[in-house]
């Protein structure tokens, strides 16, 4: 078979000429930030530059192929001599694995290219089918050299046998949005082209900014762009796609108990989830009840000749991952034509599905169903009813149980091929009416707000969304809205996928106003594929405006919480993003990126459970008993229950609304927050003062000077966000939630009656106990560490184990959550108690918690201050206590748990100096930070977004500081 080389020279050529004919259709900021209560998406279409502005690509400096990338492609291609030959090795090798070959990448692309303009005898159709169907979409760089090289096939720039002006437009219209976009409204103008180029893009929903091409074009009179654009307000996009029918059959894989996501996804796999195919074959790789290779069985029950459907008591506990989703439908869903390792749609029942994993499935196209299972079985075929709302076994027609949906929207989802396709599809559509001067679109399932309350007054959280939504007072409970995303967070197991979904939805610049990314899950121990993340990662990040940390920083919430304003929302691709201070919904990848990239999230706002705390913390009773005092007082007031089958959970998908600390600083606040992950909550708000939110905020902004003056970027969003919490500062005001706001329930804790420690005991972070039900458990290792500590806490235990003479009789690991509390830890001494009582110190981050990078022994007894104890996490089999840092230090002392006597002993030691070991970071009073800090000089545009009368007053004081240094 004659395979013909390609040489950098020629791809440079084919490069060169085909650029000029793509341009980005979203720019930096490319999207809307603008926040509203439905139809946010049409806003984003607003915002344009005219098409001839926008070309040659690449648009900007963050674009995907800067020249320096093209010649290092250009170079690699050298030896892209035997492409197909490599392919077929790469196939045979995941053939081996029993899985898809992996996308081709933007190398293996242009060798392609240059194939298929001379196809070698034989080889013709393969080359096409890799070109139209193993070339991810969007705007990844494979995407990138596709469309570039198809636009010259359109404007007869370069020639194929194989791909003619007319197949190349077809092919473009395969690719979803960002790359392909301009050369299609380009080809609308060309006469012959035009239809084609017209059909194209009335299936194309990701075409942001480029609407306004369409409509100009329309305008003037271009035939094709008109029907375009009668048929995106006709909404064809959707209406062409079949409707979610009125039976489905599936065969049941069920797994009986809790799946966590952590089952779906495991954390010690986490470097492969971005290979969905990979990935897919640790699912469920821990042995359980009924499930052995899941892989092997799932294939087997395919033979029935149905899907699957995914069936569970509970589905989805835990973390945010998307991983989770993907894995599931990768063995359960649908192809998506022209997408390669990607799948949509599938079956998800749950008897409960934890709100996180369920709208990760909306996203993906999948129906999760919230249903009773007790009926079903492993390999039992059942048909069912959506509209009807039943389930019935298949053959007999015996009702199984009956079930509504969680929203009649669940189904245009599914049939606009996911929540995220419906919103985006949506705004399209309306935006395309309101330009054709036609009513609303009745083609869609419209939320369903509930009618208004009378008097009630509205909760902390919904005064935030509210607030979020440009609404006055708030969002009740069960309103569809769509807040503005004023910050967000992206760490490292997911970021990559969340990349993976940016580049999906085109995007180019970021909405929100600050993304932030982290590394702290793989930097200590980083698998190859992670050091490229490190190494790539970054600038995508920075490429967009987004803000970008360092390998070696620490965890992402320490940072993040770091860059918060006040009552504003937020969202993270980590379950534990849960703010201090505002409020966030942690979400998975797809839908953090949506909100990273448009600037706004759908939400279903959730009700609103109050903890309210009352009398005083007691002697030796730290913060983190009062976080485990939540599930211990729900457990003993029925909202909450240990077992799994029929398990209660009252703060399940609700938003955990906290009162009574409001004295509490920031740092301690967060531990609060944080733990709301623990409970499966949607959110946390936490009533504080004004004071400790004005320190924590003059130190952040001395924090994220010195961050501008290390080089972090991007630059301007830092300076942006130190803008936003100088204007709070000059006018702090909080909102608050009125007397008469209404809660699914309300806990009262009382701190008088809490006299010892709680712990959660192995393996749930839900099985609260006090100390004296667990004294005496013999202790192997101690972790004092996660987003769950600060610099307090390590002081505390170093002031604990000082007092201890002679190596430990426990393994102990310390890891602070940041490189400036381990900075700070060392000057003051900590760090030499650390290592000379022979504990383990590593390096600010994640360390132990999420188990994906160093692990306890196997079957060992632990201490953690960590998160979250599911099984396995911290260690195959161990069995994991969480507890403060102060229980766990005593523990690693003695080897066992403590007494409460012997407990109180120890923490009467710390009382006498607790105003210096409770101390926390503040920059804004350490030399070197403010040093630091003082060489960054403000620019004006930081001011931009604010009103007129705080611009000016800003303004002038930074003016004044200018001066002030010029004349220094
Ligand atoms: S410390 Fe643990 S809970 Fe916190 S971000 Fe890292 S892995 Fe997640």
């Amino acid at each position: 078979m004659m395979r013909k080389a390609v040489n950098g020279r020629a791809l440079r050529r084919l490069l060169e000429r085909a650029a000029p004919a793509t341009s980005s259709t979203a720019g930096s900021r490319g999207f809307a930030s603008t926040a509203r209560t439905t139809g946010a998406i049409a806003a984003p279409l607003a915002r344009r530059a005219p098409l001839a502005s926008r070309a040659p690509a690449p648009p900007r400096a963050g674009s995907l192929l800067p020249a320096a990338s093209l010649a290092s492609i250009a170079r690699s291609a050298r030896s892209a001599s035997t492409f197909l030959a490599e392919y077929d090795a790469h196939v045979a090798e995941r053939a081996a694995q029993n899985i898809a070959p992996k996308p081709l990448d933007a190398k293996q692309v242009a060798a392609l290219c240059e194939q298929l303009e001379s196809p070698p005898a034989g080889d013709e159709a393969v080359l096409m089918d890799l070109f139209e169907n193993r070339v991810p979409p969007g705007v990844d760089e494979a995407a990138y050299v596709k469309a570039s090289w198809l636009a010259a096939i359109v404007e007869g720039k370069a020639r194929s046998p194989l791909v003619d002006a007319a197949k190349a437009v077809r092919i473009l219209g395969t690719m979803q949005g960002g790359y392909n976009i301009a050369p299609l409204v380009q080809a609308l103008d060309d006469p012959a082209l035009g239809p084609l180029a017209a059909d194209q893009l009335t299936g194309t929903l990701l075409v942001f900014d480029a609407f306004h091409d369409v409509e100009a074009k329309a305008k003037a009179g271009n035939e094709h762009a008109t029907r375009v654009m009668r048929s995106w307000a006709d909404a064809e996009w959707f209406t062409r796609r079949p409707p979610v029918p009125e039976k489905i059959t599936v065969t049941v894989f069920k797994v009986t108990g809790e799946t966590n996501t952590d089952d779906l996804s495991p954390a010690p796999d986490a470097w492969s989830r971005p290979d969905i195919p990979l990935h897919a074959l640790a699912m469920l790789k821990n042995p359980r009840d009924g499930i052995h290779d899941a892989p092997a069985q799932i294939e087997e029950l395919k033979t029935k000749g149905f899907p699957l459907a995914y069936v569970g008591d509970v589905v989805g506990t835990g973390s945010s991952r998307k991983s989770a989703t993907n894995s599931v439908l990768w063995f359960m869903g649908d192809d998506i034509p022209n997408v390669p390792n990607k799948r949509t749609g599938g079956v998800c029942v749950g008897g409960k599905i934890a709100p996180i994993f369920f709208n990760t499935m909306e996203d993906s196209g999948a129906l999760p169903l919230e249903m009773d299972v007790t009926n079903m079985n492993m390999g039992d075929v059942v048909e069912i009813y959506p509209y009807q709302g039943v389930a019935k076994r298949h053959g007999s027609g015996e009702e199984l149980c009956r079930f509504s949906l969680k929203t009649d929207v669940l189904l245009d989802e599914v049939q606009a091929g996911g929540r995220i396709n419906l919103i985006i599809g949506r705004g399209l559509t309306s935006r395309a009416r309101e330009s054709l001067g036609l009513p609303a679109s009745d083609v869609f399932r419209l939320p369903s707000n509930p009618p208004g309350s009378g008097s009630k007054g509205f909760t902390l959280a919904q005064k935030m969304v509210g607030k979020a939504c440009g609404v006055d007072g708030g969002i009740l409970p069960g309103t569809y809205c769509e807040p503005k995303m004023t910050t967000v967070g992206s760490q490292d197991t997911t970021g990559p996928m969340t990349r993976d979904e940016l580049k999906d939805l085109a995007c180019l610049g970021f909405s929100s106003d600050l993304v932030m990314q982290s590394f702290c899950h793989t930097a200590a121990y980083p698998k190859p594929v992670d050091v490229v993340t490190h190494h790539t990662l970054p600038d995508f990040i920075r490429n967009r405006g987004g803000v970008s940390l360092r390998p070696g920083d620490g965890v992402i919430h320490s940072w993040l919480n770091r860059m918060l304003l006040p009552d504003t929302v937020g969202t993270g691709g980590d379950s534990h993003t849960r703010f201090p201070i505002g409020i966030s919904f942690p979400a998975g990848s797809g839908l953090v990126a949506f909100g990273a990239a448009t600037g706004v999230i759908p939400l279903d706002m959730p009700e609103s459970v109050l903890v309210r705390f009352k009398g005083t913390m007691q002697p030796g009773i730290t913060l983190r008993d009062l976080v485990h005092a939540i599930p211990y007082y729900a457990i003993k007031e029925g909202h909450l229950t240990v077992a799994k089958q029929g398990k209660k959970n009252i703060f399940s998908g609700r938003i955990l609304e906290i009162e009574g600390l409001s004295h509490l600083k920031c740092e301690q606040a967060f531990e609060l927050s944080d733990a709301s992950a623990e409970r499966s909550a949607a959110g946390c708000t936490i009533k504080l003062d004004k004071e400790p939110i004005a320190e924590y905020l003059r130190s952040n902004i001395i924090m994220l000077k010195w961050m501008i003056d290390q080089g972090y970027g991007d630059r301007r969003t830092l300076e942006r966000r130190i803008a936003g919490m100088e204007a709070w500062l000059a006018d702090p005001k909080l909102l608050e939630a009125d007397p008469d706001a209404e809660y699914a329930a309300v806990i009262e804790i009382d701190m008088d009656q809490i006299k010892e420690p709680i712990l959660c005991a192995p393996n749930d972070p839900d099985d609260a106990r006090l100390l004296s039900e667990v004294t005496g458990d013999k202790v192997d290792e101690v972790f004092i560490g996660s987003c769950m500590t600060n610099i307090g806490h390590f002081r505390a235990a170093g002031k604990l184990l000082k007092e201890f003479d002679g190596q430990l009789p426990t393994r102990l690991w310390v890891a602070p959550p940041t490189k400036m509390d381990e900075a700070q830890l060392t000057a003051e001494g900590y760090y030499s108690v650390y290592g000379s009582v022979g504990a383990r110190t590593e390096m600010p981050g994640c360390s132990l918690c999420m188990g994906n990078q160093a692990r306890v022994a196997e079957k060992s007894t632990v201490v953690s201050t960590s998160t979250r104890n599911f099984p396995n996490r911290l260690g195959k089999g161990a069995n994991v206590y969480l507890a403060s840092a102060e229980l766990a230090a005593v523990s690693a002392i003695l080897g066992r748990l403590p007494t409460p006597a012997e407990y109180l002993e120890y923490a009467g030691k710390l009382d006498a100096t607790a105003s210096d070991t409770y101390r926390y970071l503040n920059f804004d009073e350490l030399p070197q930070y403010v040093e630091s800090a003082d060489k960054v000089t403000m620019e004006d545009e930081a001011y931009a977004g604010l009103g007129p009368a705080m611009r000016e007053q800003l303004l002038k004081v930074a003016r004044e500081k200018k001066a002030a240094k010029a004349a220094a």
